[in-house]
């Protein structure tokens, strides 16, 4: 595959009229060494985060070999892909059917649950053509804990709370031949200490219930890099995490997991864009809150943006950015600071987008149609590049470039 220097080379070249995705294999292949060399433990890549097969083979061979899965249909795209890979099915409301082809057809053992229904369904969708129950289960319960730290909430949808946990530990431990506990503290968790509140509430629940825990699963939420977004140094983040779980109430041999989704591929991505009709502060732009940015449309997110080429002033002014479909809520809030004279025919590189942005594209409307290419250079912002500007010791915001 042809590989652009970067996204001015792609608007030369190509001059689109569809948004392109830009991919930076080298991003994602960096940061999958990190979580595989400096977290102490396991890290499984949260496939929903962003399921593109190019991705998922890059992080394979840079040292991820487990992926959490939380469908049927990512359970086949990842073993069709990855035979070899290790699969946990990390939903804690799955179907029967689903859980029978996973634990059948696709080897998957690993299954997460935070309700007495969801470990009967387990069982009896993985008995044998005799009906005896599996012996090679390995179970997570998925803990409620708090989100307040995160800047998306996953706190009221999923999890068992103190009360239930202990209960439910225990009869998970009667048919699992390995127990786990697990949790999310939210996605883009801006302190470590939200891992040390969660962590808490694990000893608390392995406490009360008495069984013996053979896995801690930390979950996803590791932040990655956004216009009023800089999170500490990941390291702090596995540092505090492996201190804490070393003085859990566990077996000697457990195991620690993580699974992060956002940090291991946000870098992956950017999108060009391009302006079709500038209104005062508004513009409007050829992707939206059906194509790539749906969280800049929904949630508000703010990404970094740059315009692409050099005839423009100087002073920059905030803009709002219009989808391109029909809808009203195709509307992109930002605020999104660019040339001031930046004006229709123009083309804008939105970075950071490798997460939960290519992703979630629809058709909707008609539109939706992008490419994707290769490019070389670094994506606008990066935990991973080793130049970091520490945000607890200056004010500094990370290089744009
Ligand atoms: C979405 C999800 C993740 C990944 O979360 P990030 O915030 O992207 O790291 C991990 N585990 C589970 C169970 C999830 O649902």
């Amino acid at each position: 595959m042809h590989i652009f220097p970067c996204a001015s080379a792609v608007v030369r070249d190509l001059s689109p009229d569809e948004p392109v995705i830009l991919n930076r294999p080298h991003a994602a292949g960096r940061a999958a060494r990190f979580f595989a060399e400096k977290f102490r433990g396991k890290s499984l890549y949260a496939v929903k985060a962003n399921p593109s097969p190019d991705l998922l083979q890059i992080l394979w061979d840079n040292g991820i070999t487990h992926f959490d899965v939380a469908s049927i249909a990512e359970v086949r795209l990842v073993r069709a892909l990855l035979p070899e890979a290790v699969l946990c099915f990390m939903h804690p409301v799955k179907t029967p059917g689903a859980i029978r082809e996973a634990y059948h057809t696709h080897g998957v053992k690993t299954f997460s649950l935070d309700s007495a229904e969801e470990l009967e369904k387990i069982v009896e969708a993985t008995r044998d053509g005799a009906g005896n129950p599996a012996t090679d289960l390995r179970l997570c319960v998925r803990l409620r804990v708090s989100s307040e730290y995160a800047e998306l909430s996953l706190a009221s949808k999923f999890g068992a709370d103190l009360t239930e946990a202990p209960l439910l530990l225990q009869a998970a431990r009667q048919v699992a031949d390995w127990l786990g506990v697990c949790f999310h503290v939210g996605s883009q968790a801006m302190s470590p200490f939200a891992y040390v509140q969660a962590l808490d509430r694990v000893r608390a629940a392995i406490a009360d219930a008495g069984v013996v825990i053979d896995m801690i699963d930390v979950g996803g939420g590791f932040p990655s890099v956004y216009p009023g977004m800089e999170p500490p140094p990941l390291e702090d983040y596995f540092q505090i995490i492996h201190r804490h779980f070393v003085a859990l109430p566990i077996a000697y041999n457990a195991e620690l997991w993580c699974e992060p989704g956002r940090a291991l591929c946000a870098e992956y991505s950017s999108l060009i864009v391009r302006v079709e009709k500038r209104r005062g502060d508004e513009l409007f732009i050829n992707d939206g809150a059906y194509g790539a940015l749906f969280d800049a449309a929904h949630v508000g997110w703010r990404f970094p943006v740059a315009a692409i080429g050099d005839e423009f002033a100087v002073m920059e002014r905030d803009f709002a950015f219009y989808g391109p479909t029909c809808d009203d809520a195709d509307y992109m809030e930002g605020p999104f600071a660019l040339p001031e004279n930046i004006s229709a025919g123009d083309y804008i590189e939105i970075g950071m987008l490798g997460a939960y942005g290519a992703a979630m594209k629809t058709g909707f409307n008609g539109f939706g149609n992008a490419v994707a290419v290769n490019v070389a250079d670094e994506p606008m912002a990066s935990l991973y590049r080793g130049d970091r500007v520490d945000p607890r010791v200056s004010d500094n915001v990370v290089s744009l470039r």
